[in-house]
């Protein structure tokens, strides 16, 4: 439109860098204590003048911005969270990138940032993994991840509230730890799930006509501070509540799914709550756990996106329904949840989730590495 430029990864200029930073040793302790990134980044600036200008591969380093930015001062700021994978068979994948890259733009609508063609944005990704993909994942360890946090931050000079007029999107590669409690050493997590506690009614995340379905950053720190009391009181994450009733939405940064047996008819549900409140990420992870759970595991369960609240789930529990709980997304990947605090009462869950044989979400978590890892040429799973 009016003659702005579009992103354009082929027309990327290259700067390597000549200094290449240590490589943390995949699983190890001190992936916890720190966030090294690769060696490289990719930034592109956009103008409301100019649209999107050629995008920089450069060494990783820190930005310089004007204190007026946009961005400090208004959150117009969205961000992803993907992972790339080196697979058994040598290769990298990323795992159905085009919906990160969707879902970038999506929340970069919300915040008046600029729009861009989703699938230059995944040639970036592959442009940067050309640079530091042999490094950051050795194909003689295959099985590992880097994490990659692509970004888009409005830089312009506009301590005015207005739209913002210049943005930079910008993507990092991350080495960092298995949050998803399989590898203990070194992971406070050291146990096979995650304790949950529900959040307060003065505490809500994200409401109808607010924008907690998108990625944007201003969702994500007021919700710290609930986050530090949880762990200070001994859990890992919170079960974000919504309304009076307790209608539960998601669990912590990832979505949220009960397996439970019907009251009245005893049949088996896979349930998680419906994206279309508008109070909800609409997880890579999720719609995958959905898609696979109504493919392959039709047999013993049936799929069902519908509100729930924490009655249902006590009352469930009481009656020895709740099968299983277990939280999906990038980070956590697919985690068995132990137990939920509510009110004064903890639901222990622990019992029925210790083995493949007996948990649905380990079969689902099982087929996904497959997928992610090469072992299963899915059309999920796209090399690069
Ligand atoms: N909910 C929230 C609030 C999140 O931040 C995330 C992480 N992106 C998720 C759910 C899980 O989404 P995904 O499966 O795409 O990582």
């Amino acid at each position: 439109t009016s003659g702005l430029q579009s992103l354009d990864a082929s027309k990327t200029r290259f700067t390597r860098s000549e200094i290449l930073r240590p490589v943390p040793e995949p699983g190890s302790a001190e992936l916890w204590a720190q966030n090294a990134s690769s060696d490289h980044m990719v930034t592109v600036r956009w103008t409301d003048t100019g649209g999107w200008e050629a995008p920089e591969l450069k060494p990783f380093g820190d930005f310089t911005i004007s204190p007026l930015a946009s961005a400090l001062h208004y959150a117009t700021q969205c961000f992803e969270g993907m992972k790339v994978y080196r697979g058994h068979d040598g290769k990298l994948r990323l795992f159905r990138p085009v919906l990160n890259a969707q879902r970038l733009r999506m929340s970069a609508m919300r915040i008046s940032l600029p729009d861009f063609d989703a699938a230059e944005m995944v040639k970036l990704i592959e442009i940067l993994m050309q640079v530091d993909g042999e490094r950051w994942l050795p194909k003689d360890k295959p099985g590992n991840f880097l994490y990659l946090r692509p970004a888009m931050i409005g830089t312009g000079r506009q301590i005015g509230v207005q739209l913002p007029r210049e943005a930079v999107l910008f993507i990092v590669a991350v080495a960092w730890p298995d949050f998803s409690c399989e590898n203990p050493p070194g992971n406070p997590l050291s146990r096979k799930g995650l304790r949950l506690i529900t959040s307060q009614e003065d505490s809500i995340r994200a409401w109808p006509g607010g924008f907690g379905y998108a990625k944007v950053g201003a969702n994500y720190g007021p919700s710290f501070l609930l986050h530090g009391l949880a762990v200070k009181a001994g859990y890992d994450q919170i079960l974000w509540l919504f309304g009076p009733d307790g209608q539960v939405t998601e669990a912590g940064s990832s979505n949220f799914f009960v397996v439970m047996k019907d009251a009245s008819t005893g049949q088996v549900e896979l349930v998680t709550a419906p994206i279309t409140d508008g109070i909800i990420l609409d997880g890579v992870t999720r719609r995958s756990v959905l898609d696979l759970a109504r493919s392959r595991l039709r047999d013993k369960l049936v799929v069902a996106e519908k509100s729930f609240n924490m009655a249902d789930l006590e009352l469930a529990w009481e009656e020895g329904r709740l099968l299983e709980a277990f939280v999906s997304g990038t980070a956590f990947f697919i985690t068995p949840v132990l137990a939920i605090k509510y009110k004064t009462r903890e639901l222990d869950l622990g019992g029925n989730q210790d083995g493949p044989e007996s948990s649905f979400a380990l079969q689902i978590k099982d087929w996904l590495k497959n997928i992610m890892y090469g072992s299963d040429s899915h059309e999920w799973g796209l090399v690069i």
